[in-house]
């Protein structure tokens, strides 16, 4: 540990005092150790400063159980990023099973031995530690592969400028996963991971030019950079990659917009000749036209007509 890099922070989550005395006098020479003894109070706890940089969380627990908790912390942007470990007394597989599936790291069954849970979350610290430098580091999004936010913010920038100078349209495209949260919580975070790269590779083979990108701009919702096509060739675009994931007929009981997954397209196209745009006004605008698309039912295309 180099010197400016700051002690772990864990948060112990159990209902049980003795068990987070035991666990927390364990964990106190090496770590920053915060504790809860409710689901909501470990909620809170995930969320405030200083945030702690894995969970331990038990299931059992009355008012909210440790799925319950996991669920909330892996929906919640402030906290998705936290690996969570399940303590716990129930190993059946099924129980793994799910938690796994709710997004948790790993599973340690009760009675466990003080010196294999120190040593596994040493593992996960590290793990995670090496992600988030390669995450500061890299312009590809860990899950997708493809470009991410940093990616995009550079050749946006780079391609808007070209366009001003040649004089030649440039569209983007937002296109946001239709009822994703309520694919998540009906077929796990697993399942959810899987539909988003599978989304993600759809969306990559469906553009054939060198110059488009296509980048995972947060959670699930991807830009799509078309420089040189306007707003019309834009729209038919936009159709071609909506079909394509429709086509890719992976099945969600749980959306109002169709019953495979489906997403909503919102585009805009800078017109160098006519206005000058920033790529957060052009953002913004698609961004407008996506809220359109949801509101008109989802599952379709929507561009600002110019
Ligand atoms: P809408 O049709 O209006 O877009 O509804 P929605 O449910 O898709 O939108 P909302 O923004 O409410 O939910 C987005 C969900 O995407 C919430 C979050 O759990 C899920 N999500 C974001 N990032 C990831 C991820 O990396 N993996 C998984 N499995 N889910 C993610
Ligand atoms: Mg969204
Ligand atoms: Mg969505």
């Amino acid at each position: 540990m180099t010197a400016n890099e700051t002690i772990p922070v864990v948060l112990i989550v159990d209902d049980v005092p003795t068990n987070i005395k035991l666990l927390a006098s364990a964990l106190r020479q090496d770590y920053r150790v915060k504790v809860a003894s409710r689901g909501e109070d470990a909620l809170q706890g995930a969320r405030l400063e200083p945030q702690p940089d894995l969970i331990l969380l038990d299931v059992m627990m009355p008012d909210m159980d440790g799925y319950e908790v996991c669920r909330r912390l892996k929906s919640d942007p402030v906290t998705e990023f936290i690996p969570v470990i399940f303590i716990t007394a129930r190993d059946t597989d099924e129980d793994q099973e799910l938690g796994f599936n709710l997004g948790c790291v790993d599973y340690i069954t009760k009675p466990f031995s003080v010196p294999i849970v120190k040593a596994r979350i040493r593992t996960h610290l590290r793990l995670k530690r090496q992600a988030d430098a390669l995450e500061r580091l890299s312009h590809i999004d860990q899950l997708t592969g493809l470009a991410n936010r940093r990616q995009l913010a550079t050749t946006f920038e780079m391609e808007l400028k070209r366009a001003a100078r040649e004089g030649m349209p440039l569209s983007i495209l937002i296109v946001d996963i239709d009822h994703f949260k309520d694919y998540n919580d009906h077929y796990g975070h697993g399942a959810g991971d899987v539909c988003l790269r599978q989304v993600a590779s759809s969306l990559m083979n469906s553009l054939s030019r060198p110059g488009d990108l296509v980048t995972r701009y947060g959670g699930e919702e991807f830009v799509v950079i078309l420089p040189m096509i306007d707003s019309a060739a834009a729209y038919a675009l936009g159709e071609r990659l909506r079909e394509n994931i429709v086509q890719l007929n992976i099945p969600h009981a749980f959306s109002s917009a169709a019953s495979v997954v489906s997403v909503s397209i919102g585009g805009t196209t800078a017109e160098p000749l006519v206005d000058a745009d920033s790529p957060e006004s052009l953002l913004e605008r698609a961004d407008k036209m996506l809220y359109r698309a949801k509101e008109m039912g989802r599952n379709r295309t929507v561009l600002t007509t110019t």
